[in-house]
């Protein structure tokens, strides 16, 4: 009982920490010095075709008023563009577009990879929660479950770093035949922030995997 407890203060813990992260990266997406500006380019899908043109590759789009945030869905191959308030009118919403856009580009394998994994350390995560429950914790599935996080992890990283940087070049590109290049120079400034939120998000679970692991083998 003592393993399932520390389980799940760390997993709170793991869910409050990441939050704060989350919340930081969106509140570096807005600058209301830029709003003006932001304002006399294209609207959202009309930004996503543009860029599609550019990196030659051509998907449906969807736009959607009820998520708060976009995303390429691979089996699909369609971009759902978020079509809140936000969306339309923040300065990074170029970056963001570009961002999806690149996903729609990368290795059809790397993301069946990705999908894969993601889906069974989710379930492998609920099954180790019941198992550290039942007090039934083995080393050989600590193991398992350690091995899985961390592939999934490296891949998903890998396309997420990929699609940060080159949406950064091709955001440039399409920005400067507007004459906003400014705008991109505060894309630069902003994308470390990103990535530095991205890989604490990598970091933090890491530990707790760790930590999971080493409290379930001593207790
Ligand atoms: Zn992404």
């Amino acid at each position: 009982m003592l393993v399932f407890i520390t389980f799940l203060v760390a997993t709170v813990f793991l869910i409050i920490v990441n939050f704060n992260e989350m919340k930081k990266i969106k509140e570096e997406a807005c600058d209301e010095k830029y709003d003006n500006k932001i304002a006399t380019l294209p609207d959202n899908k009309q930004v996503c075709s543009e860029l599609q043109k550019m990196i030659n590759k051509e998907c449906e789009i969807q736009l959607d008023d009820n998520t708060r945030s976009s995303a390429y869905i691979f089996f699909l191959d369609k971009i759902i563009l978020s079509n809140n308030e936000m969306s339309k009118k923040s300065f990074s919403r170029i970056l963001f577009i570009a961002h999806e856009c690149i996903h729609s580009i990368q290795s059809r394998k790397m993301h069946i990879a990705n999908f894969t994994l993601k889906n069974i350390l989710n379930i492998f995560t609920f099954v180790l929660f019941i198992v550290l429950f039942l007090n039934k914790i083995s080393v050989e599935l600590l193991l398992t479950y350690f091995l899985v996080a961390f592939i999934s992890f490296c891949i998903n990283m890998i396309l997420e770093t990929d699609a940060i940087y080159r949406s950064l070049i091709l955001a440039r590109k399409y920005l400067s035949k507007y004459d906003s290049n400014e705008i991109a120079d505060r894309y630069e400034e902003m994308v470390p922030k990103t990535i530095k939120g991205i890989y604490f998000r990598y970091a933090s679970f890491s530990i707790y995997v760790v930590f999971i692991m080493s409290i379930s083998l001593i207790i």
